[in-house]
C-alpha cells in the first residue's frame, strides 16, 4: 500500500521567508530603484545646461546639487563647487528652486514602493500564515492549534505490493472472521438480500507486535477499497473539541469513500472509561462522545467498517463496545507453534535462507515470541549473515538471533574471572540438572555463559515439544524448582550465594504468587481470586483484593512455596552432585554447550 502525505514544512521556515523579503526590499530594491533614476553628470554640463537654460528644477543639498531637465522628467546629480553666482544664474536661466526634487520627480513610484508594496507583503504572508496554521490545527496538536478540526488520517491507496491475508501467517481464526467483512464488501447485495447487517465497528484486540495492523491492511487490499488509518492519540488535542471535530471530519471522509476501512489503532486512547474522576480529560472525553454519535449516526451497510485496534481492551468504556458499535471482538493472540513456524516461514521469503534451516525447530525455541519478534529475529539472521560475508542465512544465523532477541548481544569484552565464570557456569547447569531430572519440564535446548548485552551472564534456553494450553500444578511447581536450581547449586559447591540470581527469585515468586493467588492451587483459600490481572496482554500486572490479614497468610504461603521447590531442587542436586561437577567443568572449557552434548553427559 502507498501512503500519500505531504510533508510539513515548520513555522518558522514561512517567517524566515519573510524577514529575508523584507531585508531585501528595503535594502537593495528601494535604493536601486531610486539610484536608477538620478544620472550623474560634472559640473561643467550642469553650468552649460543653466546657460542653454535648459535647466528645469534645483535643490542645493549640502554636498550635491539636484536638478532637473526642464524637457524630460530626468533627475542629474552633480558635485558642490565653489560658485558664488551661481544661485544668480539660476534664477536668470529660469530654473525653478524646490525643496523636495526627488519626492516630486514621481510620486506614483513613491506611493508605490513606500506603501503599497510593503502592504500587499504583509496582507500576502498574514494570509499565507493563516492557511497554515489552520492545516496544522487540524493536525498536528501544535500548540498554536485553533480553529476547525480536519482529520489528517492517512489514507492509503492499493498498490501492487498491498498486504494480503496470505501475508499474515498464523492467526487463522482472525482472519476467518475477517474473511466475512472483505466478503461483505465485495458483494453487499447478497447480505442486504437476506436482511443481514454487517457489524459496524470490529475491535481487534491482542499483545504488541501480534498483526493487528497488518490485520486490517490486509482487509483493505483484499477488498480492494480505500482505508483510513489513524491512530487514537492523534484524536487528542490540546484544546477541547479539536479531537470531536477530526472524528467527524474523518467520518465525512469515510462516507464520501464508502465503500472503504477506517482503521484506529491504539483506540484506548480516545476510548478510556469515563469515569468522572475529579480532573478528567474534557477533551479526551468529548472526542469519545463525538465517536460514539458517529458511530450510531450513520445506517448499517452504508460501506464503512470500523476497525479498531487495542492491547488495554478492559480499559474501554462499555459505550464503545455494545452492540450496535464495536459489537465484534476479533482476538489476535499469541502464535502458537505452528503460527510461529508459519509466520517466519513467510518473512523468511524476505530473505535468502539455506537449504537445511529448520523452521520448526527455530519456533520450538523462540517459545512465546510475536509476530514482530520474529521478523526481527528473519532479520537480525540475516543481517549476521551479511556480517559474516555470506549471501544467505544458516540455522545458526536463526538460532544466534533468537537469543539476540530474548538477550541482547554477545558481550565481547566483558571478561568475567575465573571464579565469576565457574560460578556462572554450575548455576547454569543447576537449572539444566533440575530441569532434566523433573521429568515434566522441558528439555534443554542450549546452555551458555558467554555474557549479553542485556544484563544476563549465562542462561539455559529450554524448549516446549508442542503446545501448551494448560499447566498443571506439578509443572508449574517443576518450573520453580527449575528457577531456584541456580541458587541451590552455587549454595552446594561455593557454600555462599551471589546476585546472579535475582530474576530468577522474580520469576519463581511471580509462579507462585500466580499458582496462590489466581490458579487455586493453594489448600487454604480454595477456588477464591486474591488478585486480579490489571492488564493482560500487558505485562499482566496484579492488584490485589484481599484483606490485609489474607495478604500476609498469602505471602506466608508463597515463601513456603518456593522454599519447599529449592529444597527439592537442592535435594536433586546432591544426588546428582558428580554429573553437577562433570557438567559444570564442561559448560565452563566450552562456554556454550547444546541440549545433546547435555544428555550425553547426563546418560553415560
Ligand atoms: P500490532 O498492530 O499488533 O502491534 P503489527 O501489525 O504492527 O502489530 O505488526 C508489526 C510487525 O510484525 C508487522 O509489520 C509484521 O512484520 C510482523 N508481524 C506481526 N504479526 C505477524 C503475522 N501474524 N504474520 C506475519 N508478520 C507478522
Amino acid at each position: 500500500m502507498e501512503e500519500i502525505k505531504k510533508p510539513k514544512k515548520p513555522l518558522i521556515y514561512y517567517y524566515c521567508i519573510v524577514l529575508v523579503l523584507l531585508l531585501l526590499f528595503n535594502f537593495i530594491f528601494i535604493p536601486y530603484v531610486v539610484r536608477k533614476q538620478i544620472k550623474q553628470v560634472d559640473y561643467g554640463t550642469f553650468m552649460s545646461m543653466i546657460e542653454e537654460e535648459k535647466v528645469g528644477r534645483v535643490e542645493i543639498q549640502n554636498n550635491q546639487i539636484l536638478f532637473t531637465d526642464k524637457d524630460s522628467s530626468v533627475i542629474y546629480k552633480t558635485g558642490l563647487v565653489y560658485d558664488p553666482t551661481l544661485t544668480e544664474r539660476l534664477y536668470h536661466s529660469g530654473a525653478v528652486f524646490s525643496g523636495e526634487i526627488i519626492e516630486e520627480t514621481s510620486p506614483f513610484l513613491n506611493i508605490l514602493l513606500y506603501w503599497i508594496l510593503p502592504i500587499a507583503i504583509f496582507v500576502g504572508v498574514g494570509q499565507l500564515m493563516y492557511k497554515k496554521l489552520l492545516q496544522r490545527a487540524s493536525g498536528g496538536g501544535d500548540f498554536m492549534s485553533f480553529g476547525m478540526g480536519k482529520s489528517n488520517a492517512r489514507v492509503y491507496v492499493k498498490s501492487s505490493d498491498g498486504i494480503k491475508f496470505c501475508d499474515v501467517a498464523g492467526e487463522d481464526e482472525a482472519k476467518e472472521n475477517l474473511t466475512e467483512i472483505v466478503d461483505y464488501l465485495h458483494n453487499p447485495e447478497k447480505y442486504r438480500e437476506i436482511g443481514a447487517s454487517m457489524p459496524k465497528g470490529i475491535l481487534l484486540v491482542g499483545p504488541p507486535g501480534t498483526g493487528k495492523t497488518m490485520l486490517a491492511k490486509a482487509v483493505a487490499g483484499e477488498a480492494n477499497v480505500p482505508f483510513f488509518s489513524m491512530s487514537g492519540s492523534e484524536f487528542v488535542e490540546m484544546f477541547v473539541g479539536m479531537g470531536a471535530s477530526k472524528v467527524r471530519d474523518l467520518f465525512k471522509q469515510a462516507k464520501e469513500k464508502a465503500p472503504c476501512i477506517v482503521f484506529i489503532d491504539e483506540i484506548d486512547a480516545i476510548g478510556k472509561k469515563r469515569d468522572g474522576q475529579l480532573g478528567g480529560n474534557d477533551e479526551r472525553e468529548q472526542t469519545l462522545n463525538q465517536l460514539l454519535t458517529e458511530m450510531d449516526g450513520f445506517e448499517e451497510n452504508t460501506g464503512v467498517i470500523i476497525l479498531a485496534a487495542t492491547n488495554r481492551p478492559e480499559s474501554l468504556d462499555p459505550a464503545l463496545t455494545r452492540p450496535g458499535r464495536f459489537d465484534r471482538r476479533v482476538p489476535v493472540e499469541l502464535p502458537d507453534l505452528k503460527g510461529r513456524e508459519e509466520i517466519l516461514k513467510v518473512h523468511a521469503r524476505k530473505i535468502k535462507v539455506a537449504d537445511n534451516v529448520d523452521f520448526s525447530q527455530t519456533a520450538r525455541m523462540a517459545s512465546g515470541a510475536s509476530g514482530a519478534e520474529l521478523a526481527n529475529i528473519i532479520n537480525e539472521a540475516a543481517l549476521r549473515a551479511v556480517r559474516d560475508g555470506r549471501n544467505f542465512a544458516t540455522q545458526a544465523d536463526l538460532e544466534e538471533s533468537i537469543e539476540v532477541v530474548i538477550a541482547g548481544y554477545q558481550k565481547k569484552n566483558a571478561i568475567l574471572t575465573d571464579t565469576e565464570k565457574r560460578i556462572v557456569a554450575y548455576h547454569e547447569i543447576g537449572h539444566a540438572l533440575v530441569a532434566a531430572k523433573q521429568n515434566n519440564s522441558a528439555p534443554v535446548q542450549k546452555i551458555t555463559i558467554v555474557p549479553r548485552t542485556s544484563g544476563a551472564l549465562g542462561y539455559t534456553m529450554q524448549v516446549e515439544e508442542g503446545n501448551h494450553y494448560l499447566m498443571s500444578k506439578e509443572e508449574i511447581e517443576n518450573k520453580i524448582a527449575t528457577y531456584t536450581g541456580g541458587r541451590a547449586a552455587e549454595e552446594i559447591v561455593f557454600g555462599s550465594v551471589t546476585t546472579g540470581a535475582s530474576n530468577d527469585i522474580e520469576q519463581a515468586t511471580k509462579l507462585a504468587r500466580a499458582m496462590i493467588t489466581r490458579y487455586g492451587m493453594s489448600n487454604d483459600f480454595d477456588m477464591v481470586a486474591m488478585e486480579v490481572v490489571n492488564n493482560q496482554y500487558l505485562g499482566g500486572d496484579t492488584s490485589l483484593a484481599c484483606s490485609a490479614k489474607t495478604q500476609a497468610l498469602v505471602d506466608e504461603q508463597v515463601v513456603a512455596l518456593v522454599k519447599k521447590q529449592h529444597e527439592k531442587a537442592t535435594a536433586i542436586l546432591m544426588e546428582n552432585r558428580e554429573k553437577l561437577d562433570e557438567l559444570s567443568m564442561f559448560l565452563y572449557e566450552k562456554e556454550t554447550i547444546t541440549g545433546e552434548e547435555f544428555m550425553d553427559i547426563l546418560d553415560k
